[in-house]
Order: C-alpha cells, then sequence, then structure tokens
C-alpha cells in the first residue's frame, strides 16, 4: 500500500496554486468535479492541503436528501498537511501533518455545561471550508481551517502514522461517544447488529469494556474483516435469524445491550426484539427524521430502553486521537477503495450502494504525493 504513510513533499508557499479541483454539491445526487479558487485565509486560520478523506454516511444523507442548500464541498473526515498559515498562528507551520474537526463546540452554553455538545450553537457552526458555506471542504484539495478549529480543534499526526490511518479519529471519536452512552459493563453480553466500518469500530471499542460480543451482517465478506479483528462470535443474517440465535446464546434472555449499526428504520424491531427485559438498544445510524413502528410495551413492560447517540464529543477527543494515533486499532484495513479527487463522483456513488466488498471508502486528493 504505497499510499499509506507517506509524506508528502515539502509545501511551499510559493507554490500553491489560484485554483483547485474539488468536488462540489450543486443539488440532490448531483455532486460534480469542479474548478474553484483555492480558499483564502485571515489572521488565525491556516490553509491545509488534504491527502486523505473519508466519505461518511452523513454526507451521503446530505446529498441525497437535499437537507442543505446548495453548493457545498462537503468532506469532514479529513487528513493532509498544513499548507500556509495566517498571521497570529504560532502552533502550526506549512508541513506539518495534521487532521482537523470541523465542528467544536464552545464549552460555556447551556447544552455543553450539560455535555450535549453536538445540540451547542458554537458546534453547529462548521469551521472548515473549501468554499461556499462552510461544509467541511475535505473532498477538494485545500481547504481553509477557521481560528477556532486551529485553536482547538486541530491535531498532529505522529510520524509514522499514515494520513489514511488519521483520517478515522471523527469516526472513531463518534464511535466512542456511542459505546459510552450504552454504560456497558464487564461481562455483559453485546449485539452490533451491521459490519460495515462503523460497525467494526463500534464493535472494537465496545469490546474494550470487557463484554461478550455478537456481531451480525448480511454479508459474510463484512463477518470475515469484522473476525480479523477479533470479532469471531457472528451471526450470518442472511442465513440465520438473529433474534433466534441472540436468546440461544444468552440463555434465552436476549443480549444486554443491542447497537444498530445499520441506517434506516426496518432494523429497529430486530434489535429491540434481540435486547433481553431491561435491556439497552443504542440507534447510531437511524439520522433521518421521520417515523418508525416501535412496540410501546417493548419500552414499559419489558423496560427496554432506546438510546441514540450523534457526532462527536469533544470530551473524547483526547482519547479517540490515542486509540487511532497509538494504532491500538489497524484502522487502514477497514480502507476497501481509495479514489482520487478525479473520481470523487465515482467514490460517492460506491459509498451510497455498498458492496458486499466495499468498507471504508476514502477520497485523496494526496494519493499522487511524492515521498
Ligand atoms: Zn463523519
Ligand atoms: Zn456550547
Amino acid at each position: 500500500m504505497a499510499i499509506a504513510g507517506e509524506y508528502p513533499v515539502q509545501t511551499d508557499e510559493a507554490t500553491i496554486p489560484r485554483t483547485m479541483r474539488a468536488a462540489v454539491y450543486r443539488g440532490i445526487n448531483d455532486v460534480r468535479l469542479e474548478s474553484v479558487p483555492v480558499p483564502s485565509i485571515s489572521a488565525g486560520e491556516m490553509l491545509m492541503r488534504v491527502h486523505s478523506c473519508g466519505v461518511c454516511g452523513t454526507d451521503l444523507k446530505k446529498i441525497s436528501t437535499g437537507s442543505h442548500s446548495a453548493p457545498r464541498i462537503f468532506g469532514h473526515e479529513t487528513s493532509g498537511v498544513v499548507a500556509a498559515v495566517g498571521p497570529d498562528v504560532t502552533k502550526y507551520c506549512p508541513g506539518d501533518r495534521v487532521i482537523v474537526f470541523h465542528h467544536i463546540p464552545c464549552r460555556e452554553c447551556f447544552y455543553c455545561l450539560n455535555k450535549t455538545f453536538a445540540q451547542c450553537s458554537t458546534y453547529k457552526r462548521v469551521g472548515c471550508t473549501a468554499g461556499f458555506e462552510p461544509s467541511g471542504g475535505g473532498f477538494s484539495e485545500y481547504v481553509r481551517v477557521m481560528d477556532w478549529i486551529v485553536e482547538h480543534g486541530t491535531v498532529r499526526v505522529p510520524d509514522g502514522v499514515s494520513f489514511e490511518q488519521a483520517c478515522f479519529v471523527e469516526p472513531v471519536n463518534t464511535c466512542l461517544k456511542g459505546v459510552y452512552a450504552l454504560n456497558l459493563r464487564p461481562g455483559e453480553t453485546l449485539l452490533t447488529i451491521g459490519q460495515g466500518p462503523i460497525g467494526i469500530i463500534l464493535s472494537v471499542l465496545a469490546k474494550r469494556a470487557g463484554v461478550t460480543l455478537i456481531t451480525s451482517d448480511l454479508y459474510p465478506e463484512r463477518l470475515k474483516i469484522g473476525s480479523s479483528f477479533g470479532l469471531d462470535l457472528t451471526i450470518d443474517a442472511s442465513r440465520t435469524n438473529v433474534v433466534d440465535r441472540v436468546r440461544e446464546l444468552t440463555h434465552g434472555r436476549g443480549a444486554d445491550a443491542v447497537i444498530l449499526a445499520v441506517g434506516g428504520n426496518s432494523l429497529i424491531r430486530t434489535a429491540m426484539d434481540a435486547a433481553r427485559p431491561g435491556g439497552r438498544v443504542l440507534l447510531f445510524a437511524q439520522t433521518q427524521h421521520g417515523e418508525a413502528v416501535i412496540d410501546p410495551a417493548a419500552i414499559c413492560v419489558d423496560e427496554k430502553s432506546l438510546l441514540g447517540s450523534y457526532s462527536a464529543s469533544v470530551d473524547l477527543q483526547d482519547e479517540s486521537v490515542r486509540f487511532v494515533m497509538d494504532r491500538e486499532m489497524d484502522l487502514e484495513r477497514l480502507i476497501s477503495h481509495r479514489f482520487p479527487l478525479t473520481e470523487s463522483v465515482q467514490a460517492l456513488d460506491l459509498a451510497a450502494h455498498p458492496q458486499p466488498s466495499s468498507m471504508k471508502i476514502v477520497i485523496q486528493p494526496g494519493s499522487r504525493w511524492k515521498s
């Protein structure tokens, strides 16, 4: 894997072009490769040259539903190198390898004090942009990193850690937040439904709490990848009834906790049924408002709790950085497809139509950087 872990040529401000290529969202299911101006930066800001940017389910949702106005440049799981710094930036200089968070909360408002950072109005402001309405900007060659992100939302990538590994910090943070919401105790049994890259990360993180882990997916290929990360109690949902099998494995009770890491609402019932009376169910991929059928007595009479978790927590930033940069998990192995920026449209299309063999998909403007 030649592109992993390579170091870019030293970035020289004089070589920064005026225009760049970017994948521009123009409307529902309409993303185009366009030439746009390289963003300019002001005092306290940095310009980052993008090496890798993971494609996230939330990007796909925004593109397919039109929930956000056009035009925009999405992409928020971004790693790369500092290309230029504005006046007053002292912590970083051109050539530094970094990742950036695109959201950072104020830590002072009602929601922050209650640790529901994703509801903070500062958090909802996006601090990275490649042009247009700020939206992350990682699906481009250069990203403008605004001052509060330079201050609180930028993390150095240590030597020896690849840009690919590093771009998982944000998704790992969101998974960690979800796992903590379940308050897992050692000895409990957890079922994770869905073994895409996020389902596998959630499972590996949860295992650290000392739980017995059961995983399920419709694709045996994914279960196999999960096994290679130590998740070997698997259910092939294409052949086996998940609820029956989980009960068999738990003295007929059901799992103490269930994570639903598959989007849509069709598996909520399965997740609830697979949980034991008094158990907890975490919805991790139900990001679309709408209505779902839920058995109210499962919550009232059977005392099952239905929980949710969304986005990252600033309180878990250090822990997620350590997990990724110390290579506690070989996250690069979750990447099944790498696309150069020029093939962003194909990358987004594949991500929106997952195949048995497709896992994490990254767009790599830096795929041709030389060491
Ligand atoms: Zn994401
Ligand atoms: Zn706040």
